[in-house]
């Protein structure tokens, strides 16, 4: 398995995989129980090259690719980190890239350098209570404010509601989509908006099925004066943006679904070795057998897939429809294996505090979250020309 990985990917992964079992994992249940993770994890993270793999050092991140970040990932989950655990710590994977890739020197200092030191959070705010499938409808408006001018006054007022945001509750900014044009994704921008800007509130901390430990917040701005030199790219060049780091984000979900499979996989092959029935182990059962074979066929092929995908994407290719499919077969694979799983530890296995448990409902989102499956597979058809 670690033929994949160079030998500086490997160490990387030790480290991650200590840091987890000494950070994370004693506490996991707690912040669960809380509903966030500390700050502080944000700058142990960070001091251990763990945050902004994958942006270049120049621009304050850990230097390296996104195969760093997937072997990170992938690490994190053996070593017994949640898929919620993965959303809320790195959220600056999802809030950054837009501002990394605009080249904005401004907007770098004040917003990635501090979120890749662990000194700020950030979140990346699309979705609306209206919908979150059809990024072009969004209602969220930036109307600049003539009276400001066109120099360094310049404002835009901001007016709308973002829901399901992660990390939104601690965020200290938000990169906001906002209509700033005309309908339709040829009239969105972004729009980095700092939380105690007056108009701009969290309206609501969401309570959800699964990634118990990773805070979402329903966020409101009402006349929120926002600066224009807080405009990420040209203007009316959101959804293009927002586009461009599809790629990574759909890569990144395929790494926890597979992470988290592989890991509950570990621990019921365990469990089967060691619980009895009928005076033997789960294990000596072949019913029991085959089904740790097919869950271990499913994790494999989507690892496997995966990391063949992120190697083309950090070799230059665009691997859309490849993408595509990494996220559909991981979130297969975690869904089916994290249901057998606790299926294979019976009523320990529905218990709050088994591991299991937690990848179960942790898996739900994977399919939803970051373009759900029916909308992924129609754009699929699309790239595959498969048109009505
Ligand atoms: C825990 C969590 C964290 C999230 N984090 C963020 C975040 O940080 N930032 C952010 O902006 N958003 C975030 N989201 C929002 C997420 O991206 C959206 O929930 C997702 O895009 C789906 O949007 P929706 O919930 O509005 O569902 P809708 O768009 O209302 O769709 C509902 C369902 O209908 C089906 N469907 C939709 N369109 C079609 C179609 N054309 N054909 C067939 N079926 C269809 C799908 O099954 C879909 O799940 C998060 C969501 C959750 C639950």
């Amino acid at each position: 398995m670690n033929g994949f990985w160079t030998e500086e990917q490997v160490a990387l992964m030790d480290s991650a995989r200590s840091f987890v079992r000494a950070e994370v994992a004693p506490h996991l249940q707690e912040w669960e129980d809380a509903g966030s993770v500390p700050r502080e994890l944000h700058a142990t993270a960070a001091k251990l090259g763990l945050l902004g793999l994958g942006v270049p050092e120049e621009l304050g991140g850990a230097g390296g690719t996104f195969l760093d970040a997937l072997a990170v990932t992938e690490a994190f989950t053996e070593a017994g980190a949640s898929s919620g655990l993965l959303a809320a710590l790195f959220t600056s994977g999802i809030a950054l890239p837009h501002i990394v890739a605009s080249g904005n020197a401004d907007l770098v200092d004040r917003y990635v350098r501090p979120t890749l030191a662990g000194e700020t959070i950030g979140s990346l705010a699309i979705t609306e209570p209206g919908g979150g499938s059809d990024v072009a409808r969004i209602r969220t408006t930036a109307v600049r404010d003539p009276s400001t001018g066109s120099g360094q006054a310049a404002e835009y007022v901001v007016n709308g509601t973002k829901t399901f945001i992660t990390s939104g509750v601690r965020a200290d900014f938000v990169t906001t989509a906002v209509r700033t044009g005309g309908p339709g994704h040829a009239g969105i921008s972004l729009l980095v908006i700092d939380k105690g800007t007056p108009g701009f509130t969290v309206d609501r901390s969401l309570s959800k099925m699964g990634w118990h430990c990773s805070d979402t917040a329903e966020l409101g701005f009402r006349d929120a004066r926002v600066p224009a030199a807080n405009l990420v790219g040209a203007e009316n060049t959101g959804f293009a943006q927002i586009a461009q780091a599809f790629v990574v984000e759909r890569l990144a979900l395929a790494g926890h679904g597979y992470g988290i499979a592989a890991r509950a996989l570990a621990l019921t092959a365990a469990y089967c070795r060691e619980r009895e029935t009928f005076g033997k182990p789960l294990i000596a059962n072949q019913v029991v057998r085959h089904r740790l074979v097919e869950m271990h066929r499913r994790v494999d092929a989507a690892r496997t897939y995966t990391r063949a995908v992120a190697a083309r994407h950090v070799a230059g290719e665009n691997p859309l429809v490849e993408a595509l499919h990494a996220k559909a077969l991981a979130v297969e694979a975690a869904a089916y294996v994290c249901d057998q799983a606790v299926q294979l530890h019976g009523g320990t296995g529905y218990l709050h505090g088994t591991e299991v448990e937690r990848h179960y409902r942790d898996a739900r989102i994977l399919g939803i979250g970051g373009g759900a499956t029916e909308v992924l597979d129609d754009l699929t058809a699309r790239l595959l020309g498969y048109g009505a």
